[in-house]
């Protein structure tokens, strides 16, 4: 294979160097019809009540609704937008869109720009294609989507042309939520519901919404895109599914926060000024652990906007990739050996009076209140570890989850010393009187109770409190994240309406004795979950055990969480999903982990049977001819062992693969006789992932002992080192 010189970006380069960047501020959200904007162009009777019913999260009467998509229309238009769609989440993949030109037919051989309130609020792909794991028959296909006014709207450009992309829901005819954003707004209300009655039980009565927030830390690797397009894998599974580990790796950890090196800079600079033009709050960039992997993180926003955002990053980074000559790989695990990618998702419960229910504050009563929450989440995760798991399951997942760069499967909570402790006296009974006196003793009057160092010392826990949030540290860099911030938000509101309940049975009276005492009885019962140790470490997964937490290694055994009687109970209580919606996720997620392992399996075959093996054949041609050649010219005597045992060894191994490569085939054969989705997916995670991992071993081998230049595709040490 020949080695390529990167081709750096210069020009792009030399202009950044030469002109200098506007205020993040003097553009920042110009290509969204922000609130700013629509303050602007909206009458303001209309303005107020378009705000009110995004506030409420009513719907829109068609009068409103027609002058809103006017002035849309107006200042797309003016941007330079000729089409519009309703941009929204299938359940599988990324984000959908399907365009639709602003024009009607005006007069014979005429059109005119039109959009209608009626094409703003709903719109009809057609959807027969996507998945809806049986929640309707192909026949009755067409689902709709609903603008979520809650999002604005903004300009996508890609390449020549610019559309309107209207953020949306997707729901079927009955109502059924065929996406993603659909049930993460149902959580975002019900622990805004279930967090609002505890904070009145609390006498908390200003507080009039809680709202859940995200922050999700974005990891991704990237690669010069020569490199990219000479690797079947990478293009076709998102990950490289052979090559062996290169001489170095990432033992020096000389990447994480060194220096960001200039053509990723540039590419850096370029991606952040497109997502502050689409208001997204881009703030830190660096280097990751990993050789060419980095991480870019926005400022935390409100759980609907948050994943919207983070779809539209990841969208970005792989646009704005290319035009450096760059791609990016957001798969979980791209290079075998090497540091996979996460998506550390902070999440934080705050109230519109800007109260963060999860910061401890300067008095006792706020700490009671503090107490409280950090006393329902611990519930919450004891409780639905599974579903938890279940949440971030994937096979791109699978490779990373407890690969010892990464949090196990297992579900554990960390809280750090200060707060541990604090806990402990409260359990031990030695606050039982509880006054404001005692609160003081207890080191929970005044802040800060958790120095955010303290705190995040233990980066290998997968559910971390983190100072003023949790941080959910297994989802996948390559996720969209509602899902995962779904679950928490649904499975916190139970606990904090169970907690409620409590408060309520025992009467009013002195509501932090009463908090105090809840605690005392519920520690017991959830403190299994806490664990302040080494997750990587092989003895948690046997506490773990001992403890009775959950441990899923692979996703088709966490994804059994979806059909337990509990999620159920749980989705439907909260009406974040029917027990229906429910079971067509754990269908379609299974049946996407099946294909993601199937579609891997048919490109290992390719790769090896039409690039591998006939490189091999060739080197061992080469060798053979060396070997015959040589004894001619210099006789028997001539030492040819190094050659020959060479050569034994390459037969070896093209036999080795070979017969590996059939018996993969005849594994993938078999699926056909398995029709249950969840024992299909079993079959995958073990046998054919296991048989791939065989085949893998023999391949990697025959990599170090073929000629550099005959190997067919880039090695790992180019394609993480020539950048
Ligand atoms: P780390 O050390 O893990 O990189 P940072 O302080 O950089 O932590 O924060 C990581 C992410 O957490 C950022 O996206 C940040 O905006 C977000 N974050 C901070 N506070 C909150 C909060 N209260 N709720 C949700 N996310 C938050
Ligand atoms: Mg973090």
């Amino acid at each position: 294979m020949r080695k390529i010189t990167p081709t750096i970006a210069t020009e792009r380069i030399y202009k950044a160097e030469k002109e200098k960047d506007l205020p993040i501020s003097s553009y920042f959200g110009e290509e969204t019809f922000s609130q700013k904007v629509m303050k602007e162009k909206l009458p303001k009777s209309i303005y107020e009540r378009l705000m009110e019913n995004i506030d409420k999260g009513k719907k829109l009467d068609i009068e409103t609704a027609n002058a809103v998509a006017h002035a849309m229309k107006e200042w797309a238009l003016e941007n330079g937008a000729t089409h519009f769609a309703h941009w929204f989440q299938p359940m599988t993949g990324a984000t959908a869109e399907k365009h639709d030109a602003f024009i009607e037919i005006s007069g014979p051989g005429e059109v005119m720009e039109r959009f209608t309130g009626e094409q703003l609020v709903q719109g009809e792909p057609d959807a027969s294609s996507f998945p809806s794991g049986g929640l309707r028959a192909t026949f009755e296909a067409r689902g709709y989507t609903a603008w979520d006014m809650s999002s604005p709207a903004f300009l996508r450009k890609n390449g020549i042309g610019t559309t309107l992309c209207i953020p949306s829901v997707f729901i079927s005819y009955n109502g059924e939520a065929l996406d993603k954003k659909t049930p993460l707004l149902r959580s975002i209300r019900a622990v805004n519901d279930s967090a609002l009655r505890l904070l009145k039980l609390l006498s908390n009565r200003k507080s009039k919404k809680v709202i859940s927030n995200v922050g999700p830390e974005q990891e991704y690797f990237c690669i010069d895109m020569d490199y990219f397009y000479k690797r079947q894998d990478l293009v076709l599974t998102g990950r490289t599914i052979l090559g062996a580990p290169p001489a170095k790796g990432q033992e020096l950890e000389d990447q994480y926060f060194g220096s960001i090196k200039q053509r990723m800079q540039s590419f850096m600079h370029d991606v952040e000024e497109d997502l502050y033009k689409l208001g997204i709050p881009a703030k830190t960039r660096h280097n990751e652990v990993a050789p060419s992997q980095f991480e870019i993180a926005p400022i935390f926003e409100e759980a609907n906007i948050g994943v919207d955002h983070n779809l539209l990053v990841m969208d970005k980074l792989q646009q704005v990739a290319r035009q450096h000559n760059l791609a990016v790989l957001l798969h979980e695990k791209p290079f075998a050996g090497i540091n996979g990618s996460g998506k550390h998702l902070n999440w934080s419960l705050t109230t519109d009076d800007g109260i963060n229910l999860f910061k401890p504050g300067k008095t006792p009563h706020d700490n009671i209140q503090f107490l409280a929450f950090l006393l329902a989440t611990m519930k919450a995760v004891h409780r639905h570890a599974d579903l938890l798991r279940a949440s971030v399951g994937s096979a791109a997942n699978d490779h990373r989850l407890g690969a010892n760069e990464a949090p196990p499967a297992i579900i554990s909570i960390f809280l750090g010393d200060q707060l541990t402790k604090i806990l402990e006296c409260i359990e031990k009974g030695i606050a039982n009187d509880v006054t404001d006196k005692t609160i003081i003793d207890l080191g929970i009057s005044s802040l800060p109770v958790v120095s955010r160092d303290n705190s995040d010392r233990n980066r290998t826990s997968p559910f971390a409190f983190t100072g003023n949030k949790f941080e959910f540290r297994a989802v996948g860099s390559s996720q969209n994240i509602s899902f995962p911030a779904t679950v928490i938000n649904t499975i916190v509101a139970e606990s904090i309406d169970e907690l409620a309940d409590m408060i309520e049975k025992r009467g009013a009276g002195n509501i932090k004795q009463t908090v105090i005492d809840i605690i005392k009885e519920e520690l017991p019962k959830v403190k299994s979950v806490l664990f302040m140790g080494d997750n990587y470490a092989e003895e948690w997964h046997k506490e773990a055990k001992r403890r009775g937490l959950p441990d899923l290694k692979t996703t088709p055994e966490a994804l059994r969480a979806l059909e337990t009687k509990k999620a159920q109970t749980l989705f439907e209580k909260y009406k974040v999903l029917s027990p229906l919606e429910l079971k067509s996720r754990h269908t379609i997620w299974l049946e996407k982990f099946c294909k993601d392992i199937e579609i891997e399996a048919r490109t290992m075959f390719s790769i090896i049977s039409s690039q591998v093996i006939p490189a091999a054949v060739k080197y061992q041609k080469e060798l053979a001819e060396s070997i015959s050649g040589t004894e001619k010219v210099l006789g028997t005597a001539a030492d040819l062992s190094a050659q020959k045992s060479l050569l034994k060894r390459i037969t070896e191994l093209i036999n080795g693969v070979s017969t590996a490569l059939a018996m993969l085939k005849s594994k993938l054969e078999k699926r056909n006789g398995i029709d249950d989705h969840q024992k299909l997916a079993d079959y995958f995670s073990n046998e054919v992932k296991t048989a791939m991992d065989e085949i893998r071993k023999q391949v990697d081998e025959l990599e170090l002992h073929i000629a550099d230049d005959m190997w067919p595709m880039p090695k790992f040490w180019e394609m993480l080192f020539v950048n």
